[in-house]
């Protein structure tokens, strides 16, 4: 198929540095019932052919992400991962690869496949740093040469040895460039009653914090706390300055701030739906509210196919902000179903184009 590059959108390392309040606006008007102003045919694309999913065209930058395993010490109240399968009416049950041999020889066979197309790497779960697997699956993907490696952690697992060293130094001896901690609150008492860490289970505290934020300092590893707004923790400007300046303190200078997603509200009514719902905080108003302070400089904003993001300068820090809308990536899909936005592995060895992984089948794991 004809990949015009014409007028094609920049994106990653050449990404054009600008900020246009007009983008966010006509976000605002399509998530009610407007036009979208994503055209993903402004995007470079790439003909590939899956040997499940048949021809496709699959994003130029897109990412792939990589269950280690779904099991997490912690049970957050809004947990992302089962609220993807929750939107789609789904109870959050996936199957696995049991043997860890069998599972580590399928995902060099996916990442095999996945490679000529150039992906970003995130590797996700559950708690990707209490899978006895992690480090292999470290060298795995060093072994392949991805670009951008992220992991998304509570970071409860990162000083633990593996391999005769700490997961955090094995991260970055095989090189891994991003470091995403979630954390919803700079105060241990309420971070650990929202995400509700296992009795007795490991939990970054603090002083865990400074120590893994210390030894990033040291290396090519960075840092991003990445903080979930709620009405019962972070919720405004205030709030946010709060956070960003107590973990500054601590050796953070690069910060998320996400709005939960916006999901079915016809999915499968759980008590995290409900949370959800109860716990909203809109980035829309926030995002006003900056106006009237100026030490937030905007610094960049950008649509993707179902997110969309503000950067802002604060003191010496890097604050991004995130809303994500499952509604729209649904309608996305359906307008394009020949192309493939961002693949994933899943424990049960299938790569697919959706998160829930009986969805956008590309590779089946036939065992
Ligand atoms: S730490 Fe992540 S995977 Fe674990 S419960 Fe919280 S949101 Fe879910």
């Amino acid at each position: 198929m004809k990949n015009d590059n014409i007028d094609k959108i920049k994106v990653g390392a050449s990404r054009k540095i600008e900020f246009d309040e007009k983008l966010r606006e006509s976000r605002n008007l399509y998530k009610q019932g407007g036009s979208s102003d994503y055209d993903i045919s402004r995007y470079e694309l790439i003909d590939h052919e899956f040997k499940d999913g048949g021809r496709k065209r699959v994003y130029k930058n897109l990412n792939f992400s990589v269950f280690v395993d779904d099991y997490c010490n912690a049970d957050c109240k809004f947990c992302v991962a089962q609220l993807r399968y929750h939107h789609k009416n789904e109870l959050y049950k996936k199957g696995h690869i049991t043997d860890p041999d069998k599972y580590l020889a399928r995902l060099d066979e996916v990442l095999k496949i996945v490679r000529p197309l150039d992906p970003s790497v995130s590797l996700t779960g559950g708690e990707p740093t209490l899978s006895p697997l992690l480090t292999e699956v470290l060298k795995l993907v060093d072994k392949y040469g991805f670009r951008k490696r992220t992991i998304t952690t509570n970071g409860s697992g990162l000083l633990r040895v593996q391999d005769n060293d700490i997961i955090l130094n094995n991260l970055i001896r095989y090189k891994w460039d991003h470091l995403n901690i979630s954390r919803v609150s700079p105060d241990d008492s309420i971070n650990r009653a929202i995400m509700r860490f296992s009795e007795g289970s490991e939990y970054c505290d603090m002083a865990m914090l400074r120590e893994i934020l210390e030894i990033c300092s040291r290396s090519s590893l960075k840092h991003r706390l990445s903080c979930l707004l709620l009405k019962e923790c972070v919720h405004d400007v205030a709030g946010i300055k709060n956070y960003a300046d107590i973990l500054s303190e601590a050796g953070a200078d690069n910060f998320i701030f996400r709005e939960l997603m916006d999901y079915d509200r016809l999915a499968v009514n759980t008590e995290k739906t409900e949370y959800c719902r109860q716990n909203k905080i809109k980035l829309y108003d926030i995002w006003h509210q900056f106006r009237d302070h100026p030490e937030f400089v905007p610094y960049l904003n950008l649509l993707g196919y179902y997110y969309y993001v503000e950067i802002y300068k604060y003191r010496n820090m890097t604050i991004a902000s995130e809303t994500a809308d499952m509604n729209i990536q649904n309608l996305e899909k359906a307008a394009h179903p020949d192309i493939v936005y961002e693949m994933i592995f899943h424990t049960s060895g299938h790569l697919t184009g959706s998160w829930v992984e009986k969805e956008e089948i590309l590779d089946r794991y036939e065992p």
